[in-house]
């Protein structure tokens, strides 16, 4: 396999970071160099965004899709561990969220055009090789997190659930002439779904 950027897609609970870490463990263990993130980053622009998503911080919804771009832009750029740098290194980059997040999430309160337009330097410079969209009935989500999670975050209801869902939907309506989206069954058990994304991957 060369040299892959891998993005995981899908709402809250969907199974992203458990896929994450699977499909990790295995190309490392095939042999590859395995660069693992994810957004909203570990940055202090990312810091900002998840102290407003646990509530410790007021924004509006422009103001934090403005600092997701910021924070896509440094994640890309910033000279320590930026994609483009790891890139460089010869990793394969698997990244847990990337623009196609904002396009869901902040699309649900803001204009989604405006909201593409806002990330088109991010996608000029590095696209992903393949958007996995772990796809799962929003109800299914909503009990892995009230099962397992003590606190549950802004975005984390229901109904902005089945919200985000559709404006993942509309936004690879959009963008399916310019991205690569492979849709995964995200109802299955984590094995069956993992298998689903390594066989995608043999195929690419
Ligand atoms: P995300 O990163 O998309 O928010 P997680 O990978 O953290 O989702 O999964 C949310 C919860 O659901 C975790 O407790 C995880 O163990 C569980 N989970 C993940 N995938 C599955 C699956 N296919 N079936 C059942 N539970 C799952």
């Amino acid at each position: 396999m060369k040299q892959l950027f891998i993005v995981f897609e899908g709402i809250d609970g969907s199974g992203k970071s458990t896929q994450v870490k699977l499909l990790t463990e295995k190309l490392i263990a095939a042999g590859h160099k395995v660069y693992t993130t994810f957004e909203p980053t570990d940055s202090p622009i990312g810091s900002l965004v998840r102290n407003i998503f646990k509530g410790r911080m007021n924004a509006d919804h422009k103001t934090i899709a403005a600092l997701n771009v910021a924070d896509r832009l440094d994640h890309l750029h910033n000279e320590i561990n930026g994609l483009l740098k790891k890139m460089e290194e010869g990793y394969t980059v698997i990244s847990d969220r990337y623009y196609f997040s904002s396009y869901a999430y902040h699309g649900v309160h803001v204009d989604i055009d405006w909201v593409i337009a806002a990330n088109a330097l991010s996608a000029a410079t590095l696209k992903p090789d393949v958007n996995f969209f772990i796809d799962v009935d929003p109800e299914v989500s909503m009990k892995r997190l009230n099962s397992t999670r003590g606190t549950i975050e802004l975005y984390e209801t229901l109904e902005n659930l089945q919200q985000v869902k559709a404006k993942y939907l509309e936004s690879f309506e959009k963008l399916k002439g310019e991205e690569k989206i492979v849709f995964i069954n995200g109802n299955q058990s984590v094995a069956a779904i993992a298998d689903d994304i390594w066989k995608e991957l043999d195929n690419l």
